[in-house]
C-alpha cells in the first residue's frame, strides 16, 4: 500500500509545483490572456515572487508580484486591546507549563493548531483571549493535570481564582489514587 503511494507520487510530473505553474495574467497593454514567464525571482524578504512576463500577442513585457495572503487573526484582551494571534507565544506558554512533564511536543502543537483553528473559524476573525485560554486549558487538562494547573495559574486572573481553587481541591481529593494530582499539589518552583 505504501509503495503504491510512493509510486503514484513519483509518477507526478515535476511541474506539479506551484512555482513552475504561474497563473495566467491578462496583458495590461492588449488584454491578451496568454503570456510566458521570462524571469522569476523571490523578493529580498522572500515574502513575494516577482515574475517578468511577456505577452504572447503583443510581446510587451510586464511584471507581477505574487504574495501569500496574510490575513491577521486577532485576540481581544480583557481591557479591549487587540493583538495579533501569535502561535509561537501560545506554544511558549505551553512549553513553560509542560516543563519536565511527559507531554509530547506534538500534543502541544496540536493544541496550538486547535486554538488557531478556533480563531480562524470566527466570522469576525478574532476571539477573546479568555475563550482561547479556556480552549487551551481544556485540552491541556486531558494530557497532563500538572501542566494544566501551571498553565491555569498563569493564565487566570483574580476573579477566576475562586473557581480555580474549587477545581484544585477536587484534584487534591483524588491525590491518593492519582499520582498526577499529587504532583499538582506540590508548590511550583
Ligand atoms: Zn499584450
Amino acid at each position: 500500500m505504501l509503495s503504491a503511494v510512493l509510486n503514484a507520487e513519483s509518477l507526478l510530473p515535476n511541474c506539479y509545483n506551484a512555482f513552475s505553474f504561474p497563473s495566467i495574467m491578462k496583458c495590461p497593454f492588449c488584454g491578451h490572456a496568454n503570456d510566458k514567464v521570462v524571469d522569476s525571482r523571490e523578493s529580498k524578504e522572500a515574502d513575494s515572487i516577482r515574475r517578468r512576463r511577456e505577452c504572447l500577442k503583443c510581446e510587451k513585457r510586464f511584471t507581477t508580484y505574487e504574495r501569500i495572503d496574510e490575513i491577521p487573526y486577532m485576540v481581544v484582551k480583557k481591557d479591549g486591546r487587540r493583538e495579533k494571534f501569535d502561535r509561537q507565544k501560545v506554544l511558549n506558554g505551553l512549553l513553560r507549563a509542560c516543563e519536565k512533564r511527559p507531554v509530547p511536543i506534538s500534543k502541544l502543537e496540536q493544541i496550538v493548531n486547535e486554538a488557531e483553528a478556533f480563531i480562524i473559524e470566527s466570522p469576525e476573525r478574532e476571539r477573546k483571549t479568555s475563550e482561547v485560554g479556556e480552549l487551551i486549558m481544556n485540552r491541556l487538562r486531558r494530557y497532563d493535570k500538572v501542566a494544566y494547573v501551571r498553565f491555569a495559574s498563569v493564565y487566570l486572573d483574580f476573579k477566576d481564582v475562586q473557581e480555580f481553587m474549587t477545581e484544585l481541591k477536587d484534584l487534591l481529593k483524588t491525590k491518593e489514587s492519582d499520582p498526577q494530582a499529587k504532583a499538582a499539589a506540590k508548590p511550583l518552583q
